[in-house]
């Protein structure tokens, strides 16, 4: 760390002790003298001038040489091309290197950035890349190139969440990632040249995506830079509207917080800590944020008075803020301890707010330079080493941490990945729906997740899954990448079991949700039950008595109580599910009758309270819709079982048959004679269906088929098998199950027999 307001970064001019030399300014100067002439332009020299500048402050003179190298040869693969200002294209990648100089990244992330756009762009080819600057460079600049392919068209929240979190999946050496995000900088900053409908969508990409993920990785000074920059193309008006305002205001700060500097560097000199202090600008989309999310004024906005204090030790900050609550008095609330917790982006300050010597406001963080680095810098700052011999090391280890945490394995040595790994980024997996949409989930996630991260009726209707076109077992877990399709079935409903399978808090708390409605729908019908019961006894014990709505609810309660029930509508409710006797309890309501009141029926007011029950009772295993007592069988061709989407289909001899409305049968069948049909009460606890087996031949396959089947409590009615080709063989097992779930399960067991290949419905 060279001086605490390094990672402000907004000062490229800062001179480097080693840019002075000569020797170093005549190195620089050559790689100018072998690129193009029609590219030795103002604009180039000047990118590259600073470049260097920055670079020089860390880099040694052999990588120096590396990174001239690089820029000749991408100044040579983009000759031809020029920017939408008309600037020579190597503006660009120059500058985006020195986005990245400036956070002191590796040499071979920035020769990768200045090669970023090669293989996309330019005949430039990969091997030449290799050749030339070695496999870990190829490799950024093929991330970089792969990255820019993911589809962001989709703005949608939810999606855009997840692409962020895939971009980071997928990018395996985090520097990709550092260097998109310094390319689609760059490209904001000079977006001015765009058609307008470009830089709109382009502005909306970078709110979505971009500026999300810089938060992400921590990397601040990006983020600000990509939200500003994007906010004054969104909506330009309140842009310029709120650049204008602070400006207004800005001399009248300054002088606060000048006097708040002064005052603050007078008492840190009595005490000897050394600090640098310096004023903050708030970025604008930040103020808008803020102005839109509490709903206030710009005047209101109070901390727009702000000040940072870096200190050397994380002893001084705490030293550092007790002395500012000694001079300024703090408002309480405001305090808030990053240090002791740090934010889950590695966030580390103490911040608080006191009434600056204006009377007004002013807020203070207060922060070690390491911590200042990385609040600008994040993930970036794990590439500043200290010592240059052991760079190389530290960067492996570092790069090694990154990528274990990214991928999620392994235990990860400091607190800093600690923080990282405890993000959301590396507990998850991306699965896909068969149509191709993002499905994020808790690392661990079973099939049963992934349906009531679709939705709660998916969930609810789960009889089985299939990933990648295999049917799965419940418990299986979901790998990144896999693409799942959940089985569903108008019969299928949760079992208590499944909230020991399901990992993700959404779905345990679906399911929870489902049995207490259940449970709420059988007390509703407890209650009902209980008040027939107790009226029926009521008017047999006295015929034509007299009770009010309130009497009965009074005299009710008081019962309840004498037999130790909390509420009167506890009592009904025992008394429906014939736990407690409608007599005891009619005699004693009539015990506490004073004087008969006049007649209200207790049906008459509790009617409006009890919503009637809508009930489906099905005497028929098979309900067609629109008939009774026809003839039904079971379709021999498809073998439906129950819960199957099924449809009938009239004949002319055997009445209506029962297909699987998946079943090639029906869907050449005549149309107007399919009638529509529904599962019934069922009769029988056993139906056939038929699967078929692809496997290797081998000895003891088909009893390790018939032990899976049998350890699932299926029941082999009869079998096929035949060899189709050299080692192929094909088996048809007709089995007894009692419904589509159970054949599931059993199909998710032979699934996992050794050999077996492919397990279908017959
Ligand atoms: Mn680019």
């Amino acid at each position: 760390m060279k001086g605490p307001e390094r990672g402000a970064a907004s000062s490229p001019d800062e001179k480097a002790p080693q840019e002075g030399s000569k020797a170093l300014r005549l190195l620089r100067d050559s790689f100018l003298g072998r690129i193009e002439e029609s590219q030795r332009v103002a604009s180039v020299k000047l990118a590259w001038q600073e470049l260097w500048g920055k670079a020089s402050r860390y880099l040694s003179k052999d990588e120096l040489t590396r990174l001239g190298e690089a820029m000749v040869l991408a100044s040579k693969a983009h000759e031809q091309q020029k920017r939408s200002s008309g600037e020579p294209y190597i503006v660009h990648t120059i500058s985006v290197a020195s986005i990245l100089a400036d956070m002191e990244l590796d040499v071979d992330t920035l020769v990768a950035a200045l090669l970023h756009d090669v293989l996309e762009d330019t005949d430039l080819s990969g091997d030449t890349i290799r050749s030339a600057f070695g496999e870990n460079v190829l490799l950024m600049v093929d991330g970089v190139t792969k990255l820019g392919k993911l589809p962001f068209n989709s703005f949608e929240d939810y999606q855009a969440q997840n692409l962020r979190k895939m971009f980071l999946v997928m990018a395996k050496d985090i520097r990709v990632v550092l260097i998109k995000l310094a390319d689609r900088l760059h490209n904001m900053r000079t977006i001015q040249t765009l058609r307008r409908d470009k830089q709109v969508r382009i502005a909306k990409e970078t709110v979505e995506i971009y500026a999300p993920l810089a938060h992400r990785l921590g990397i601040y000074h990006i983020k600000r830079d990509l939200e500003d920059l994007s906010f004054k193309v969104l909506d330009p008006e309140m842009f310029y509207e709120i650049r204008r305002r602070v400006r207004k205001k800005l001399p009248e700060r300054e002088q606060i917080i000048k006097q708040a500097i002064d005052i603050l560097n007078q008492k840190m000199k009595e005490i000897g800590i050394e600090v640098s202090i310096t004023g903050r600008a708030k970025h604008f989309f930040s103020i808008y944020e803020k102005m839109q999310r509490k709903n206030l004024s710009l005047e209101q906005l109070y901390d727009l008075l702000a000040l940072r204090v870096i200190v050397g030790t994380v002893a001084e900050c705490y030293s550092v803020l007790g002395i500012v609550h000694t001079i300024w008095k703090p408002i309480p609330g405001q305090f808030d301890d990053y240090i002791a917790n740090p934010k889950s982006n590695m966030y580390q300050s103490l911040h608080t707010t006191v009434i600056g010597p204006s009377g007004e406001p002013l807020e203070i963080q207060i922060r070690t330079r390491e911590m200042h680095w990385l609040a600008e810098y994040g993930i970036a700052a794990h590439w500043h080493y200290k010592e240059p011999g052991t760079r190389l090391n530290e960067m492996d280890k570092r790069l090694a941490w990154v990528r274990q945490a990214l991928e999620g394995q392994g235990e990860t040595p400091t607190e800093f990945m600690e923080n990282l790994k405890g993000d959301v980024l590396t507990s998850e997996v991306f699965a896909f729906t068969p149509n191709g949409d993002v499905v994020s989930l808790p690392a661990g996630s079973t099939p049963l997740d992934f349906a009531y991260m679709i939705h709660t009726e998916v969930g609810n209707k789960y009889v089985g899954a299939m990933v990648n076109g295999k049917i799965v077992p419940i418990d299986y877990e979901i790998q990144n990448g896999e693409i799942v399709r959940i089985l569903t079935s108008p019969q299928g409903k949760p079992s208590r079991d499944w909230l020991k399978i399901a990992r993700s808090s959404k779905a345990r708390s679906k399911i929870r949700a489902y049995f207490r409605q259940i449970e709420r729908t059988e007390r509703e019908e407890r209650v009902i039950k209980g008040r027939e019961l107790l009226e029926r006894e009521l008017r047999r014990r006295e015929p034509g008595s007299e009770w009010n709505a309130q009497a009965m609810a009074g005299a009710l309660n008081r019962v309840a109580h004498d037999l130790g029930y909390s509420s009167g509508e506890d009592l009904v409710a025992a008394v429906g599910g014939n736990s407690q006797s409608a007599s005891t309890v009619a005699m004693k309501l009539l015990e506490t009758r004073v004087a008969p009141p006049h007649e209200v029926p207790l049906e008459a007011s509790q009617a409006a309270a009890t919503p009637a029950m809508a009930r489906k009772e099905f005497d028929t295993e098979i309900v067609v819709e629109g008939a009774g007592g026809v003839l039904v069988s079971l379709a021999n061709c498809c073998c439906p079982v129950p819960g199957d989407a099924i449809v009938g289909y009239v004949t002319k001899t055997r009445g209506i048959t029962i297909h699987r409305s998946d079943c090639r049968n029906i869907e050449e069948a005549k149309p107007e004679r399919a009638v529509r049909v529904e599962w019934g009460r069922l009769i029988s606890d056993r139906y056939t269906a038929r699967l078929k087996l692809e496997g290797m031949d081998r000895s003891g396959l088909f009893a390790d088929v018939s032990q899976a089947i049998s350890s699932m409590d299926g029941n082999i009615i009869g079998v096929k098998a035949s060899v189709v080709a050299a080692n192929r063989a094909r088996m048809t097992i007709e089995v007894r199950v009692r419904d589509v779930e159970h054949l599931y399960r059993i199909m998710a067991k032979l699934n996992t027999v050794n050999g077996i290949i492919g397990v279908f419905r017959g």
